[in-house]
């Protein structure tokens, strides 16, 4: 199979990836593979002039590929599977693409395995851009199938927004129209019309807006949010300073969720979007009276913003200036705006749009193979952490129901077409940040004191978690109670109340705010009991890693003897390692893997710089090769080791072949640098010294290697956006689950003193596939590995397999 791939739209980060991707896994399926530039306008240029005879030499019979083939050299097998497809982009021993200079009068162009290498570290997308008014005419797309059919190409993934992805749909509905005319006008032969009669169409969502229905996130949309974030995180210092209020505009077009993702991780104070604008007439009221009993509390700063799209009840547009001028008036305040513009659009991608993308690429590549005439055209999205295919038409006609939903004024429409987790993260956002409030109090009886606790290693998110468990409790009418120092904290009675803006600042805090140590309850439960008759805990929230999980375990168990924890205790996995059993995202997890990408995309250019260095660097994780394989796939590592799969000799023979070979077929004075990632619990002989080692004298003449440890860097300074909101969203979650087994134990002990809380009353806020769950511990224990510290299963395990893969590493090419 021929495939294309083209950018359209709007660019985004992480489009690159999705090229890279595509054009790997197609290689690796045996299909031919090609870019389109400047999206469909370069569809509807095509190709003016020849290829060079690089091309050419490359379309020639023997360059076809050689898997497994008997009696050939590995060696030479490999050389040539990795030759194979270098096409025009390599053809003056540069990937250079900007403005066409290789390519004038080519706009659909042959590429190979390595055209795309180094691909990942760019925002933007490499191979253009455009929006194209030609291509939304008759006459454009008649000569877009043209330029296709003449290189022999009949299917297309499509990367851009909903106005791409409905005119790569309509390509294809109108395609076998086109064939004939094209057939009648005798500018394609019989045979052409016949071997190229239907198209194949897959499409992938590049929009920073994360507007697309059916899809929980758009690629580009992390990136875009931490540049909010970024934004956000430097003016509030400089709010506080001056103690002032700041209205900062944001991107999103029709849709609201950067606003409200950058409302819930940025701690903003007052949020506008286009699906729920404000519900009181005047709106002005309503955020006066807010941001003025904000301004009571003694805060002193301000931060709000407004979506590009936003408008009240009216459909009048809320523009970022007039809210200025508002607060300004009203509240006397110094207010200033900022509209962030393009800055959101562009720069390094964030581990997310690097490892969605690729993950997402290699299923466009299958949804191409498998497609046929029957098939709807699939869209790929994601579903939680599940890469989805779903229909493209059904996914754009949602996405533009949201619109007519907003222009009928039908609110709770457009926010219902959003999905439920956007009605949460907003409802999340007015309970974090209004101040309190008498009438959501809850009635006296119902009202619980709440220890937070935090465990084991600091991890982005934690703070966050904190600060929105603290913020409910307060509208509540609960009080929340911060443990310091972990349970040794508590035998010292190191413990306060925590108030609503004591824990204003924490939103985008690293480490732990309430300080965290390794120490189990079981150092005196006994104790620990008592401190919590003491203070009279009605519920207890735990934020940790897998000493947070046996912790609860331990006090669960105590339930026996200690009458004090008859009460709802619950656990929220929070560890850079991301071992806690069950759950597939720890809070903290995307910090590090951020943490990680930034740190290589530093080592790589420096080892680049040297032309022919692998560097070897080593991640923390314990036992579990989450942020190992995760990271490699998300930087393009050559080589990871895993405890999970540890590392043998036989292992280590073949790699250092597979280097070897690899930096022999680049280019002379064109080698780039390489990284190999080691977990630090891969093996206990081959240590990432001796590996270094290793690799420095096997190199020779070809490479040189040095090492890096990452060690605590990986717990990340500035928790990611992504940690923050999903740290509000369980800290929610936890509180809602204390709250409804407190009633429930109450109403079960029918007014006696003692109670008896259920098992499943100690649970485990877990993310798995497409929902969150709470699991009791008892159930837990049975999923742990509790000698390596590690769940039984790990999702990621083939992550592993794929980076080998999307590296070409021998086996994957079929070569063992
Ligand atoms: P973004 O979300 O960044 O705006 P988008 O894909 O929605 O991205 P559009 O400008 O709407 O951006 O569409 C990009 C291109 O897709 C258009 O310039 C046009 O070439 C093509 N296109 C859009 N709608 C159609 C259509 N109905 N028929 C044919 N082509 C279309």
């Amino acid at each position: 199979m021929k495939i294309a791939i083209l950018t359209s739209g709007g660019d985004s980060a992480g489009m690159n990836a999705v090229v890279r991707s595509i054009v790997k896994a197609g290689i690796l399926k045996g299909c031919e593979m090609w870019v389109v530039r400047e999206g469909y306008e370069g569809l509807v240029q095509g190709n003016t002039e020849a290829a060079t005879s690089v091309n050419d030499q490359v379309k020639s019979d023997d360059q076809q590929p050689v898997l497994q083939q008997e009696g050939v050299h590995p060696d030479k097998q490999l050389l040539h599977n990795l030759r194979f497809g270098d096409g025009e982009l390599l053809k003056d021993g540069t990937t250079e693409f900007v403005g066409g200079r290789t390519l004038k009068g080519r706009y659909i162009v042959r590429v190979g395995w390595d055209d795309v290498r180094g691909w990942f570290s760019q925002g933007g997308t490499l191979i253009g851009t455009a929006r194209s008014m030609t291509f939304k005419t008759i006459e454009g797309r008649t000569a877009a199938a043209f330029n296709l059919i003449k290189e022999g190409i009949d299917a297309l993934v499509v990367c851009g927004g909903d106005g791409s992805l409905t005119g790569a749909d309509v390509f294809r509905r109108e395609w076998p129209d086109l064939v004939r005319s094209l057939k009648d006008q005798s500018r394609i032969t019989d045979k052409q019309a016949e071997q190229h009669a239907h198209l194949k169409v897959v499409g992938l969502v590049g929009s920073i807006d994360n507007d697309m229905c059916l899809t929980d996130l758009t690629i580009g949309a992390p990136t875009a949010l931490q540049r909010i974030c970024e934004a956000i995180d430097n003016i509030n210092s400089t709010a506080y300073s001056h103690s002032r209020a700041f209205v900062i505009e944001v991107m999103g077009r029709d849709c609201g969720w950067l606003a409200l993702m950058a409302g819930v991780a940025g701690g903003a104070d007052f949020i506008f979007i286009p699906e729920r604008p404000p519900s009181a007439q005047p709106w002005e009221d309503e955020m006066c009276a807010e941001i003025g009993r904000h301004r009571k509390l003694n805060k002193r700063k301000t931060i709000v913003i407004v979506a590009e799209g936003a408008h009240d009840l009216d459909l009048n547009p809320i523009r970022a200036e007039y809210i200025k001028d508002v607060l300004t008036e009203r509240l006397g305040l110094d207010t200033r705006v900022t509209t962030l513009g393009h800055t959101q659009r562009g720069g390094r991608p964030c581990a997310l749009d690097r490892i969605l993308p690729t993950l997402q690429g290699v299923e466009a590549v299958d949804a191409l193979i498998e497609s046929t005439t029957e098939t709807p055209s699939y869209m790929i999205g994601l579903h939680e952490n599940k890469v989805v295919r779903v229909p493209l038409m059904e996914a754009v006609a949602m996405t533009r129901s949201v619109a007519t939903a907003v222009k009928e004024k039908n609110f709770d429409k457009a926010l219902e077409l959003r999905g439920a987790e956007f009605k949460e993260a907003l409802d999340g956002f007015h309970h974090i940040s209004q101040a309190v409030d008498e009438r959501t109090r809850l009635p006296e009886e119902k009202r619980m004191r709440i220890a937070i606790i935090h465990m084991g290693a600091p991890a982005g998110g934690m703070n966050a978690a904190t600060r929105t468990a603290a913020r409910y409790c307060i509208r509540q009418g609960h009080t929340p109670l911060a443990i310091h120092n972990g349970f040794r904290g508590l035998l010292d009675d190191n413990v306060d109340t925590l108030s609503w803006l004591g824990v204003d600042a924490w939103m985008n805090r690293g480490g732990s705010e309430l300080g965290t140590n390794r120490a189990l309850p079981s150092i005196d439960l006994g104790g620990v009991a008592s401190k919590f008759q003491e203070y009279g805990f009605n519920a207890v929230m735990l934020i940790g890693g897998f000493e947070g999980f046996t912790a609860l375990q331990q006090l669960e168990e105590g339930r026996k003897h200690y009458p004090a924890f008859q009460i709802p205790m619950v656990h929220i996995p929070a560890t850079i390692s991301n071992n806690v059993p069950m759950t597939e995202y720890s809070l903290g997890s995307d910090t590090s893997l951020n943490a990680l990408v930034d740190a290589c995309d530093a080592i790589k250019q420096s080892a680049s710089a040297s032309r022919n260095r692998v560097f070897v660097v080593e991640t923390q994780g314990g036992k579990c090769g989450y942020i190992a394989a995760l990271g490699g796939l998300a930087v393009g590592a050559s080589l990871v080791y895993t405890p999970e799969h540890g590392i043998t000799l036989d292992m280590l023979r073949r790699d250092v072949r597979f280097l070897k070979t690899r930096y022999a077929l680049d280019p002379q004075g064109k080698s780039e640098g390489r990284l190999v990632i080691r977990n630090e619990s891969s093996s206990k002989v081959y240590t990432t010294d001796m590996i270094t080692k290793m690799l420095q004298e096997e190199g020779g003449t070809l490479f040189d290697a040095r090492s890096a440890s990452l060690g605590h860097t990986l717990q990340g300074g500035i928790p990611s956006p992504v940690d923050r909101a999903r740290a509000a969203r369980l800290s929610l979650k936890c509180m809602a689950f204390l709250e409804q087994h407190h009633e429930k134990i109450l109403k079960a002990s029918n007014g006696h003193k003692s109670r008896i809380a259920p098992p499943e009353s100690a649970a485990i806020i877990i993310i798995q596939t497409s929902s969150v769950k709470m699991v009791p511990v008892q159930e837990m224990v049975q999923h742990a590995d509790m000698v390596n510290r590690r769940g039984k299963d790990s999702w990621w395990s083939g992550a592993k397999d794929l980076e080998e893969q999307l590296v070409g590493k021998p086996q994957f090419l079929g070569i063992h």
